[in-house]
């Protein structure tokens, strides 16, 4: 009998294939003491080794920069700057002929000891190095072993990948031939592996938990990532269904493609304005290619993926090549939003006994102000070259949208002091992620340009749901009832207020959802590019009125079973060839 487990979908797409355990590099650190004779020998290993490593950085930069794209590549140069660090290669040269220790023990010696003691060290310049220092001296022990990496840039056949988890450069290097979806235990929908995969156009679960321990090498395995799961050992109803669904996503992106230049309008005439979610500027020319008129929510925290927040003029320079490119359409730019399930490596000294509701988003950036000072002027200075928008995530209180403001305004008084231009006017909003500022948002409206709904937290803020817990999954809904008299309500404050509203979580952007928005009253949809087709294919297909009148009976259920089955027959009856 076939067996399933449930994933988070990172990428969407169906894949079937035979498994591959993606088994990683475990390194085993020798510690063994060397004599005289020896020394010049360890020393020529060393050189040998950092010789090796380093034209396997270039060649991982020269692959993602013909895959990918140069500024991906560009992460990894800070790589080799760590390898061409004389602090590096003098200590452990010196170490070695010193204490006459073998180089691998001397090497993760030293990498520990300069993580540990200077982590906490105010200069950002060599906190970047040592978080690069991690990450190459385990490269470098790996080959002072002479172990081949397992790497699946080298797959030689076709396959699904499962792992533990992904780094970004194994996912930016996977060959796309060869890797048609992979599965992680780790890792939730915004890790940036599942960024990667969205990228890279490969289907990909992410958070599986169990995957590495049931799944086998050579299992054959249907990676579904339409409806999260993986089916390991499919019987043959379920390789029929493979099939099916298969030829339905064919049929309906042949169709779907039809719709490209076509206005988001419905029946009835109502505009609907759709923009994109992005977290890195290359995600622009995909999502304007699928029609987004504008970018409504830009995850400023994806842009350096393994690094600290980089400089201002760096900052500056990555918002611009989204906003001059999307002008005059809106880019709304969020500030950090470091925390819960978006651990940087600046924040690993920062532990959390509940880290979505630590010191997360805004929080962090007001307890962080020379980073949020920063991130705000490279904003501003950005806002001069387009429509840009500012927003804040997770903002919970009033006291707090009044001093991230009051920070913007004393930030605008600098810069006309400096003489630099910017939007004087630059609409400046929130996301409403936290009932508290739904109960509020009459009086928070006050201090706000725009409202932006994210669903993906406000779903698990109201319910008391870990939004990446496994376990717990099923209680994770947008529809329970509780949610939607949320939605509900937002709109009818927005109206009443003047707001401008929109919806970037991930529920603006599945087609399972739209109608019941549409009907809610919402009018801005933001969204990743995955399903934006079928989104307009839903909204060209239907009136506000029905959309309405589905709200109003969904909005007198009570169980949330009773809502998704009554949403799932209207669109089954309307659109009887999507697979929603
Ligand atoms: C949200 O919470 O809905 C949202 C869009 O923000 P993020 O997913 O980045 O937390
Ligand atoms: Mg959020």
């Amino acid at each position: 009998m076939s067996k399933k487990i449930k994933g988070i979908i990172a990428s969407p797409g169906i894949r079937m294939g035979k498994a591959y355990i993606h088994k990683g590099i475990s390194i085993i650190i020798p510690q063994y003491m060397i004599n005289e004779s020896q020394i010049e020998n360890e020393i020529k290993r060393f050189v040998e080794a950092l010789e090796k490593t380093k034209k396997e950085i270039v060649a991982i930069q020269e692959q993602i920069a013909d895959n990918l794209s140069k500024d991906m590549a560009d992460i990894f140069r800070s790589h080799l700057f760590v390898l061409e660090d004389p602090l590096i290669d003098n200590r452990v040269e010196e170490t070695v002929r010193k204490e006459k220790r073998n180089v691998e023990w001397v090497l993760n010696d030293i990498s520990l000891e300069l993580i540990r003691g200077l982590s906490s060290i105010e200069d950002e310049y060599l906190r970047e190095r040592i978080i690069d220092f991690s990450d190459i001296s385990k490269r470098l022990i790996n080959n002072l072993q002479k172990n081949d990496e397992s790497n699946i840039a080298n797959l030689d056949m076709e396959a699904i990948v499962f792992a533990s988890d992904l780094t970004p450069s194994d996912t930016a290097m996977m060959n796309r031939e060869n890797v048609l979806a992979f599965v992680t235990d780790k890792g939730g929908r915004t890790s940036h592996t599942a960024i990667m995969a969205r990228a890279l156009e490969i289907p990909a679960l992410v958070g599986s938990i169990y995957g590495t321990s049931i799944v086998r090498d050579g299992d054959l395995v249907i990676v579904d990532a339409i409806h999260g799961e993986v089916i390991i050992g499919p019987d043959k109803e379920d390789i029929d269904s493979y099939v099916k669904c298969q030829e339905n996503l064919r049929l309906l992106e042949i169709d779907l493609a039809k719709l490209t230049h076509l206005p988001f309008v419905t029946l009835d005439d109502v505009e609907i304005t759709i923009h994109g979610n992005i977290e890195l500027p290359i995600e622009r020319d995909i999502v304007k290619e699928h029609g987004a008129q504008g970018i409504g929510l830009f995850r400023s925290e994806f842009l350096f993926l393994d690094k600290s927040l980089p400089d201002e003029e760096n900052q500056l320079k990555e918002y611009r090549k989204v906003v001059d490119y999307f002008n005059p359409d809106p880019v709304t730019i969020r500030t950090l939003d470091v925390g819960g399930d978006k651990i940087f490596s600046y924040t690993d000294d920062y532990k959390e006994r509940n880290p979505f509701l630590g010191c997360r988003a805004i929080r962090f950036s007001l307890q962080n102000i020379d980073l949020f000072i920063t991130q705000i002027r490279a904003i501003l200075r950005a806002s001069y070259f387009g429509n840009v928008k500012l927003m804040f995530p997770m903002i919970s209180t009033v006291e707090e949208i009044i001093r991230a403001k009051n920070i913007v305004y004393d930030i605008m008084n600098d810069l006309r002091r400096e003489r630099i231009p910017f939007d004087a006017n630059i609409p400046i909003g929130i996301m409403i992620e936290v009932p508290s500022v739904v109960i509020n948002a009459d009086i928070l409206s006050e201090y706000c340009d725009f409202f932006s709904v994210g669903t993906n937290d406000l779903v698990q803020y109201t319910l008391a749901v870990d939004r990446i817990s496994e376990k717990i999954s099923s209680l994770y809904n947008p529809l329970n009832l509780s949610v939607l008299r949320l939605l509900k309500y937002i709109v009818d404050i927005a109206n009443q207020y003047s707001v401008p509203l929109s919806i970037c979580g991930e529920m603006a952007g599945e087609p399972k959802y739209t109608m019941l928005l549409l009907g809610l009253g919402f009018r801005n949809l933001s969204m990743g590019s995955s399903f934006m087709y079928q989104i307009k294919r839903i909204i060209r297909s239907v009136t506000i009125d029905e959309c309405e009148a589905l709200a109003n009976e969904i909005l007198c259920l009570t169980k949330t079973d009773d809502i998704e089955k009554r949403i799932l027959s209207e669109l089954k009856t309307k659109f009887p060839m999507m697979d929603i």
